[in-house]
């Protein structure tokens, strides 16, 4: 009797279209489209485009094409194609494992239920000079969850480094580096003279999912999904751009969309996503306690090492000689491990404008000594669905460029 309720009650949803199918990429295409500086060629784009994956790009974006509009979108502009099958090239990525609290974590995707997991394992082996942190709640109610690590100076002693990961839900490859940070600085605090010196210098505060929303939606209904979950009420668009919505000149023309139906859709009102509420306290505890020394928002792909800032190309920071002395090191160290080449400079002027972004907020409002954006792998290749084998290839070289830049900072 009961599982008959259950069973009709699950029907009786998915009529009314609660649970949504997952989004089949079989046959759709990632095609690299010129725009030469054309804004109209990208409203056009736009709308025939699936989800364009760099957006912000000025001379070419790349976007995913249903098969049915792949002619239109050459008739609107010359256009390579970067991955023939989407759908295929997702399955290269490898299924979900069961969990491994051990280095195997590191070789395959894994559900969110798991990230907690390995976070909370993590954290009860390391009780000393470990605890679970919370950053506030998402729009669908998940806890912004992260580690905070420290060393023989004691909890919260030492000026902060924060880090966070999966800010765009898509970019699976992120959640996986930043845990990788807080693995190595536990597993080898007591046994790698590096690691001790570091973590007795600062206090680490790692956050290595902060949309937790969009990164569960990615699981269950679209792998390419960007944004957060939040609503509107103008559209029927879903979704904030949490990189787009902190309250550091936000309102700034040319670095975000007031569309809600576009990648970069920046809100209503300056840091009006509850993620960005969370992300904000956190940034402003720091502020007050210790001072912030280092921040990192890690993203992919592209292979960038990026600085403040993002809402004008012709600004430098105070300190933009010191913040390209600590990237050119860390470009050398993650080439040093596997050959790997990053692109490194201000953001705006190395890669396009951004406004309301978190490395702008932390650099003026959060006094951040550092502020930087990784761009991890690849290039375009296979974009936000990075193989499972390059996974640990991956978090160990940005480790390397990491621990360079915390020597420096
Ligand atoms: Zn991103």
């Amino acid at each position: 009797m009961k599982s008959a309720l259950v069973s009709s009650l699950l029907f009786a949803l998915a009529l009314a279209g609660a649970v949504p199918k997952k989004v089949d990429y079989n046959g759709f295409k990632v095609l690299r489209v010129n725009l030469n500086e054309k804004l109209d060629k990208l409203e056009a784009l736009e709308k025939l485009a699936t989800h364009v994956l760099n957006p912000g790009k000025a001379s070419f974006v790349d976007v995913v094409v249903a098969p049915e509009n792949v002619d239109a979108v050459n008739a609107l502009s010359a256009a390579t194609v970067i991955t023939e099958d989407v759908g295929a090239a997702l399955k290269e990525e490898g299924g979900f494992s069961a969990y491994a609290g051990s280095e195997t974590w590191f070789t395959a995707y894994h559900s969110y239920a798991d990230h907690l997991q390995f976070l909370r394992d993590l954290q009860a082996g390391y009780t000393s000079n470990s605890a679970i942190i919370t950053a506030g709640t998402s729009v669908e109610g998940r806890t912004l969850t992260g580690i905070q690590i420290w060393g023989t100076g004691g909890r919260g002693s030492k000026p902060a480094v924060l880090i966070h990961g999966n800010v765009h839900a898509r970019e699976w490859i992120t959640s996986k580096t930043v845990e990788y940070i807080a693995w190595q600085l536990l597993t080898k605090y007591s046994t790698d003279a590096t690691v001790k010196s570091l973590v007795d210098k600062f206090d680490f505060y790692i956050v290595p999912i902060v949309n937790p929303d969009g990164f569960v939606y990615t699981q269950r209904t679209d792998r390419l999904w960007r944004k957060n979950r939040q609503t509107v009420s103008s559209s029927r668009c879903v979704g904030r751009d949490i990189n787009r919505n902190w309250p550091y000149k936000w309102d700034a023309p040319g670095g975000a969309s007031t569309d809600p139906c576009s990648e970069t859709y920046k809100g209503v009102a300056a840091g009006d996503a509850p993620e960005n509420k969370g992300l904000v306290a956190q940034v402003q505890q720091l502020k007050a306690s210790r001072g912030i020394r280092l921040y990192l928002d890690i993203h992919s792909y592209g292979q960038y090492i990026l600085w403040p800032y993002g809402y004008d190309c012709n600004l430098r920071a105070e300190n933009d000689a010191q913040h390209r002395n600590l990237a050119t090191r860390a470009a050398s160290a993650i080439r040093a491990v596997s050959g790997t080449a990053y692109t490194i400079g201000p953001s705006c002027s190395t890669l396009y404008a951004t406004t309301g972004s978190s490395t702008d907020y932390t650099d003026v409002t959060g006094n951040s000594t550092y502020s930087y954006t990784y761009e991890l792998r690849d290039t375009g290749k296979y974009g936000f669905s990075l193989p499972a084998n390059q996974i640990q290839p991956t978090v160990r070289e940005t480790w390397a460029g990491i621990v360079s830049m915390l020597k420096d900072a």
